[in-house]
């Protein structure tokens, strides 16, 4: 008999699946829990815009295809960040942008960089499509730009950065971003990931939409799963030139992105309350945590999204089975080759005062 893993491209077979957080309901019912909380996936506490939910409502055509094209959706980002709509690619979560780059210019055998503790995205589309991975170290948790370029061969295809990186919340300033660009050579598509890009209130942070009519082979990939509380719609998108863009659609399915997720992510945007309220409750949340894990002497890094990486010490994965016996879900962060951090999602004040309860609890219990 003929073993599958014979028959699996040999990049496949090298794919560990992605893990995700696991859902509130299931670890409800494994350990007999009432409510259980999620701080696990960097989900918006707020929940999604009133605005998108009421489109929702109104959104009754449901037989029919959604717009192929998504052109409604598309004219609102385009006057957003100030560009053609044929600058805009959607996609089914931005997760599925990153994998249309990979498709689009990653040949069997070609190179693509990616920083240590990146996105658990970024090698599964590299090896999904036979590319190899290329892995460079971390400098203080964030990533090393000169590592990056210093990692650039003739086989380089794509590099992917995220800023902010998740699971760390790092983040790299304008000036050094431009420096990078500067340097790569011209056979490079480059993808800067902002999925958080919304959170971010640092002056030097750069909004790399705006930079696409000066490199035309960078990609900028948004999502509407985290600021904008959608993440259960699918719906992300890229900026990049035309050109790029149109590379990007041919591999797209005709209609990745579906027509609720069309309808709540255009009212989304028209919310502005909604992320004003979003972004000052993170702020507030982040602040009470930070100050939690200096009272506890604990470290963490420095965080411009709405989660951050706590760091224990020692391995951290009996803290997570504890808290998660005792009703509060977080991410452990062994393959992202971070054993001694758990990453928590900044939640409601209730919900950052219940983590650091069983947080406490949990940490006698380990002791
Ligand atoms: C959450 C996240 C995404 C977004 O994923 P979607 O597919 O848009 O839900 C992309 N990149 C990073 C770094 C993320 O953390």
């Amino acid at each position: 008999m003929t073993a599958l893993d014979e028959l699996a491209t040999a990049g496949v077979r090298q794919i560990t699946p992605y893990q995700p957080g696991r859902p509130a309901e299931e670890v409800a019912a494994e350990f007999g829990i009432g409510n259980p909380i999620k701080l696990a996936s960097n989900e918006n506490p707020l929940g999604a815009s009133p605005l998108a939910v009421n489109a929702l409502r109104h959104q009754n055509n449901l037989a029919r295809y959604p717009d192929g094209n998504g052109t409604a959706l598309k004219a609102k980002l385009a006057q957003r960040h100030g560009v053609d709509s044929s600058c805009i690619t959607l996609g089914n979560g931005s997760n599925d942008i990153l994998e249309f780059v990979a498709r689009a210019f990653v040949n069997l055998g070609d190179e693509v960089i990616f920083s240590e503790h990146a996105f658990a995205v970024y090698p599964l589309a590299t090896l999904a499509v036979g590319g190899a991975p290329v892995v460079t170290p971390a400098l203080d948790w964030g990533y090393d730009l000169d590592a990056i370029l210093a990692a650039v061969t003739d086989r380089t295809r794509v590099i992917f950065i995220a800023n902010p990186n998740n699971p760390t919340g790092t983040w790299v300033g304008r000036e050094a971003l431009k420096k990078f660009l500067d340097a790569l050579p011209d056979h490079i598509v480059t993808v800067i990931d902002e999925a958080y890009a919304e959170y971010v209130e640092q002056p030097d942070y750069p909004d790399c939409t705006q930079w696409i009519a000066d490199y035309d082979k960078l990609l900028v990939t948004r999502t509407f799963s985290k600021i904008y509380g959608l993440a259960g719609l699918r719906v992300g998108y890229g900026v990049s030139t035309p050109e790029l863009a149109d590379f990007l659609n041919r591999v797209r399915q005709p209609f990745n992105v579906n027509s609720m997720g069309l309808a709540a992510a255009a009212a989304a945007l028209d919310d502005v309350s909604h992320i004003h309220a979003s972004r000052s409750a993170n702020w507030e949340g982040m602040a009470f945590i930070e100050d939690a894990c200096h009272q506890r002497g604990l470290g963490y890094i420095p965080s411009v999204g709405n989660f951050i990486a706590i760091n224990f010490g020692h391995p951290a994965e009996d803290l997570f089975q504890s808290m998660m016996e005792r009703g509060v879900i977080v991410r452990p962060l062994a393959n992202y080759g971070m054993p001694d951090h758990l990453r928590v999602t900044i939640g409601s004040a209730g919900e950052n005062a219940r983590f650091l309860h069983v947080l406490d609890e949990a940490i006698a219990s380990c002791d």
